[in-house]
């Protein structure tokens, strides 16, 4: 990470902000308002288990999963702890498939591997999606540039096996106990080497990660949030032949069924995505309503508009994603969120986005960019100045308005988006003046209309 080799993610400044937010699923686990949805008794095992690796039984069970992702993102500031969520995804995908070939071998595998997850509670990631090299070609493709791009199995033994290849962008993969190694496409027969599913520890004798870097925390010309940082990174994981035990490998050839996990794993997965896009929602759309108070505009007709298409985008996720659960399907006996609702969850959560943001640039104003730093609010000479002329509606403090603007700016404003929204006047000033101007063209087009109709 940062060109240098990490001797240990525990202490190292950036990567201990990320092993910090993943574990706040384990705290949250162990407080009171969260204990009775955060852990399920097993009766096999006769102890309390983790709701993460508990088997879902029915539409309930997948709803309750979903709000226990909610609450601790929730807790979490709108960030993901990510501990066990994305894992629990891998490890019910890889069920459903042990259970629909009914290989004995394979569902004792899952089994056990559940029962160490439940019983030491270890966090686990996923690592889904491949390097690919030219995506139009299959992993085996000869015309790849070389045959790595995926992982695939270069050796098979009595003790296992040994995988060469890469997966790109795994969160958290750097600071977890386990990952999941899944395919992430169908495979066909000359592919069949690639259709392979495991579980390696992270620090597995041949494995390589390299972290992107973490999006820095508040800086001395914002002003100071007391709340914790939370933060992840991703990882490009090297597989430089890397061993795996047999009891630890899921698949191994079965090309035809490989689609199975990768498309269970999408189904459960975007429901978890959307699950942690809840309280990132409501953060967005608390700061849409905050800033249009503090600019004293909330009863503007284009800003209701606004702030009622705001709530439309949470409310018709938080409805879809719980509609998903309890509209769910059974694959290899196990229930899976709706195929085409929990796609339509991401899609809307996703497709929306930008539109959102948008929305909450133009409410804010050009202040988002142009507005003076902390710096400046604390040096007496120009506190004053600020105190006075940078307050909004009456009651609203000069301070709310730029710690807001901080926020926004932080959150979900680039200096580019900001100065193209408002530089030269807002959006709205634009349509003004243009329904202003073109009366008289709008004259003319009804009188041919009026005419066309026959109104005299
Ligand atoms: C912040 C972040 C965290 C992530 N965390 C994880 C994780 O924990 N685990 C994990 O497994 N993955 C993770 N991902 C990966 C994520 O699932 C992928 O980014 C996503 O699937 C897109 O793949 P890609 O980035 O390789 O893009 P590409 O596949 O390169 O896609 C780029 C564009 O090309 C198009 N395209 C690609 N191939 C084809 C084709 N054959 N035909 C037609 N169009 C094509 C796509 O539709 C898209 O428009 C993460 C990604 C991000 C950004």
């Amino acid at each position: 990470m940062y060109g240098e080799k990490v001797k240990d993610v525990t202490t190292h400044p950036a990567l201990k902000v990320c092993v910090d937010t993943m574990a706040l699923d384990y705290e949250c686990a162990e407080l009171p308002q969260f204990k009775d949805l955060a852990n399920v008794y097993d009766p096999e095992l006769k102890q309390e288990i983790s709701r993460y690796y508990y088997i879902p039984r029915n539409g309930e069970d997948l709803v309750k999963a979903t709000e226990l992702i909610i609450a601790t993102s929730t807790y979490a500031d709108g960030y993901i702890p990510l501990a066990k969520d994305i894992g629990a995804d891998a490890i019910n995908a890889i069920q459903i498939f042990a259970n629909i070939t009914g290989n004995k071998e394979y569902i004792d595998r899952v089994h056990n591997f559940r029962q160490y997850l439940m019983k030491e509670d270890v966090a686990i990631v996923s690592a889904v999606t491949d390097a690919k090299g030219d995506r139009l070609m299959r992993p085996s493709d000869p015309k790849q540039v070389h045959p790595d791009f995926y992982p695939r199995v270069v050796e098979k033994n009595a003790k296992g096996i040994v995988v060469r290849g890469a997966k790109m962008h795994i969160t958290g993969s750097a600071y977890s106990n386990e990952i999941f190694v899944i395919p992430g496409r169908a495979m066909t027969e000359a592919d069949k080497d690639y259709a392979v599913a495991f579980a390696v520890p992270c620090n597995a004798k041949g494995l390589k990660q390299i972290c992107r870097p973490i999006k820095s925390g508040i800086g001395s010309m914002e002003f100071p949030v007391d709340r914790p940082w939370r933060m992840h990174t991703d990882q490009l994981i090297i597989f430089d032949d890397v061993f795996v035990p047999w009891e630890r490998v899921f698949m191994c050839g079965e090309w035809k069924q490989a689609f199975l996990i990768a498309h269970n794993f999408s189904l459960l997965h975007r429901r978890t995505g959307c699950a942690y896009r809840i309280p990132m929602s409501e953060l967005f759309v608390g700061m849409a309503f905050a800033i249009a108070e503090y600019n004293g505009v909330t009863e503007v007709p284009h800003i209701r508009e606004k702030l009622t298409e705001a709530a439309m985008y949470l409310q018709t996720l938080k409805s879809l994603i719980r509609a998903s659960c309890l509209d769910f399907v059974m694959h290899g006996g196990m229930p899976v969120p709706n195929p085409v609702t929990t796609n339509i969850a991401k899609y809307h959560f996703a497709d929306k986005y930008h539109s959102l943001v948008k929305l909450i640039q133009d409410i804010s104003g050009g202040s988002l960019i142009t507005k003076p730093t902390y710096l400046d609010w604390q040096n007496p000479e120009t506190h004053g100045f600020m105190d006075k002329y940078v307050s909004g509606m009456a009651g609203t403090a000069a301070e709310a308005r730029l710690r807001m603007f901080d926020l926004i700016r932080r959150q979900l404003a680039s200096e580019y988006e900001v100065m193209v929204l408002h530089g030269e006047g807002s959006l709205m000033a634009q349509r003004m003046m243009i329904l202003a101007e073109a009366r008289e063209e709008l004259k003319r087009c009804k009188k041919i209309a009026d005419d066309m109709a026959g109104i005299k």
